[in-house]
């Protein structure tokens, strides 16, 4: 065999055991970041021209710089919104890569977004949105968030009295900062509810009383949240709804953590009024189970999306052919290349079925609830509030916010666990408590009883 041959054999072999034993292997090391310097003083020089080879290459990755990663699937990894795709996803990532589809046009990717647009119809009959809804598969929360707001201001300004005019959107204090941050992007302004817990139609109906006529004017959309991403607080979506609707305004759910509470029969009442949105973000990398990256944007009138996002260019129109003729997901979201990341999470949800996936996402939910019991009955601990979707704030009495953060690193220094403070506001008065999100469904009783007493 030709020697180069041979190497990317021995290459292959080499990085399949890799990925096989990193799949079965439920637990890995809690990773801890280093310094740039830290990590160039272990590894060297890696690009030369002559290359290091693979071996070389594979070895520093292994043996160095993966251990700098924290494994976000990690039982015991609780900050943030943690990750837990499953096997038969992460499989089909890898085959995802090696099929090399392009899944901007049907004409190249027909297959491939075919098995998309099946998972999609799925995760749209969660949300309930009428007949001729549909969505695609983003980047991200943030990537769709955008799409959805890009194609929010193009509707508001088909209105050839609202060209010129900068737009403005109503959100709430809760909401993710990537609502504030892609406003910046459209350039427009934001105004926001200050709230507590959920955004309330009354609150909402205030804000818009207090807009003097020019603001009024610019207003175009408000952005509810179906799952703060700090506490799992999800607004009153319905109420919101019939403000939109009376408004004239777009009604944009960002579900991107909450959103695969959708899946779960008990979870859904506590989404009422989602089905009257305009367009809804949920991440499937957040709560169902699929590697990153892998957001979702889907809308009630897709036809709106195509004429915002819809490319138009000479090298383009062969797309556009006869036999080419399908679904193209670039019509409908920002960006024109795009990997099928919905690939994974379509096989995944064929393997296991969708039922599979309500009790997954079940157990994040019990998981929740578990812990506000398990914290109630702890001496040194106590709920700041019920847990709601798989968030769970509360407080070590007579802690202060340095103790939270010595213990935060204390616990990651140990390749214990990892569970980050968060500040939580009640009563005007901002707190820094701890806070849990489960999405890991093979998270145990006990690892979440060891992280209580990790906090005597
Ligand atoms: C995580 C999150 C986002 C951002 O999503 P990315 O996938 O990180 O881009 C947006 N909104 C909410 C509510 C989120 O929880």
């Amino acid at each position: 065999m030709h020697k180069v041959d041979f190497e990317m054999v021995e290459m292959t072999l080499d990085v399949m055991k890799y990925a096989i034993g990193r799949i079965t292997h439920p637990a890995p090391e809690l990773g801890k970041p280093k310094k740039e310097e830290e990590l160039k003083a272990l590894v060297g020089e890696t690009i030369t021209p002559d290359g290091i080879g693979g071996e070389r290459a594979f070895q520093l990755f292994k043996e160095v710089l993966i251990k700098a990663t924290i494994p976000i699937d990690h039982p015991r990894h609780l900050a943030f919104v943690p990750a837990s795709p499953t096997r038969a996803a992460v499989m089909f990532d890898l085959v995802t890569s090696a099929s090399s589809i392009h899944g901007a046009y049907w004409m190249e990717g027909a297959g491939g977004i075919f098995c998309e647009n099946e998972a999609m119809k799925w995760l749209v009959s969660l949300t309930g949105l009428p007949k001729g809804s549909f969505g695609v598969f983003t980047s991200g929360g943030t990537a769709a968030n955008l799409s959805a707001m890009v194609t929010a201001r193009e509707n508001w300004r088909k209105n050839p009295g609202n060209v010129n005019r900068k737009g403005l959107i109503i959100t709430s204090s809760g909401a993710h900062s990537s609502v504030k941050s892609m406003a910046k992007v459209i350039d427009c302004d934001v105004l926001l509810v200050e709230t507590e817990e959920q955004m309330t139609a009354e609150a909402l109906c205030e804000t818009i009383n207090s807009l003097d006529a020019q603001q009024r004017d610019r207003l175009f959309a408000v952005v509810a949240t179906g799952g703060t991403t700090n506490a799992g607080i999800i607004d009153d979506l319905f109420g919101i709804a019939e403000i939109c609707e009376a408004e004239n305004l777009w009604f944009h759910v960002d579900a991107a953590y909450g959103g695969g509470a959708l899946a779960s029969k008990s979870a859904r009442p506590l989404f009422h009024g989602i089905e009257k949105a305009d367009s809804i973000t949920i991440d499937p990398h957040k709560w169902l189970f699929s590697p990153y990256d892998c957001g979702a944007i889907i809308y009630k009138n897709p036809e709106l999306a195509k004429e915002a996002h819809s490319q138009e260019g000479s090298y383009l129109e062969i797309f556009k052919d006869e036999g080419a003729h399908g679904f193209n997901p670039s019509d409908y979201q920002i960006q024109l290349t795009r990997r099928v990341r919905g690939l994974p999470l379509w096989f995944s949800l064929a393997m296991h079925g969708t039922d599979k996936y309500s009790w997954a996402v079940d157990q994040g939910i019990g998981l929740a609830n578990l812990a506000g019991e398990l914290i109630n009955k702890h001496p040194l601990v106590e709920l700041v509030r019920e847990p709601s979707l798989s968030c769970v704030l509360f407080r070590r009495k007579g802690w202060l916010p340095q103790d939270y953060t010595h213990w935060t690193y204390k616990n990651h220094r140990e390749g214990f666990a990892l569970v980050t403070p968060t500040k939580y506001k009640q009563k005007g008065v901002y707190e820094t408590v701890a806070r849990f999100c489960f999405i890991n469904p093979d998270t145990k009783e006990k690892d979440i009883s060891m992280i209580l007493d990790s906090m005597a």
